[in-house]
């Protein structure tokens, strides 16, 4: 059985403000006293890990070990079936100018269009399906963890269609629907997502009587 929360301070490992504020607002019903990394003063680490399980653990741990409170953090990306699955944990990476840095510096009309003519270049038939993934780790100062993987399956479109959302969202049709995660309301969106998948996860595990 995995190890439980109960009640008391959790650090949320991210310094991304929108994050901190979604997660705060999932985890509000719970009982828990959430701090952010940020406001601790940690440092964020380097995401060196090969697979979406990897990074968020490293992020986990590294925020639980530094403040020994329980933390919580989470790393996501998208997948391209005809791409071997790339980006994957690279998304954020594709989006990068070499002339800026950080969120600033991100330029996803770039990174969708880079996505669209790697796909073009293997022919029209080529299979457009692709997944967002959200895994959540949550990591104890004494080295215990668990992992909560959530995923939503889709298709690419092109061009980008939508102004709601971030990322690759205008371009990315999830599976039963005919818009993309840019023109559905935020809801919606929410409702369906990777990261909703990866929290109810979370919440039947940690929470449920
Ligand atoms: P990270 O989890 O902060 O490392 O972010 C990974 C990247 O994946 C983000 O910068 C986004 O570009 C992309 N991504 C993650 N979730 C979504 C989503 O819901 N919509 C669009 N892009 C997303």
């Amino acid at each position: 059985m995995t190890r439980k929360l109960g009640s008391g301070k959790l650090v949320i490992a991210t310094h991304n403000a929108g994050k901190l504020k979604e997660i705060g607002k999932l985890l509000d019903p719970y009982g828990l006293e959430c701090v952010s990394a940020g406001a601790l003063g940690l440092p964020e680490p380097a995401e060196t890990g090969k697979t979406f399980v990897e990074n968020a653990l490293i992020k986990a741990r590294a925020a639980a070990e530094a403040s020994g409170i329980p933390a919580l953090a989470d790393d996501s990306g998208l997948s391209v079936a005809a791409l071997d699955g790339r980006p994957g944990v690279y998304t954020a990476d594709w989006a990068e100018r070499q002339w800026f840095e950080g969120e600033a510096g991100r330029d996803w009309f770039m990174a969708m269009g880079k996505v669209e003519g790697m796909l073009q270049s293997k022919g029209f038939e080529t299979p457009r399906n692709a997944w967002f993934s959200c895994v959540l780790a949550l990591a104890w100062p004494d080295g215990d963890y668990a992992v909560y993987e959530g995923r939503v399956d889709g298709e690419l479109t092109w061009p980008p269609r939508g102004t709601m959302g971030f990322g690759y969202d205008p371009v990315f049709v999830p599976n039963g629907y005919d818009l993309t995660f840019a023109e559905l309301e935020p809801e919606q969106k929410h409702a369906i997502s990777h990261r909703a998948d990866a929290f109810a996860k979370l919440v039947k595990d940690q929470f449920a009587a």
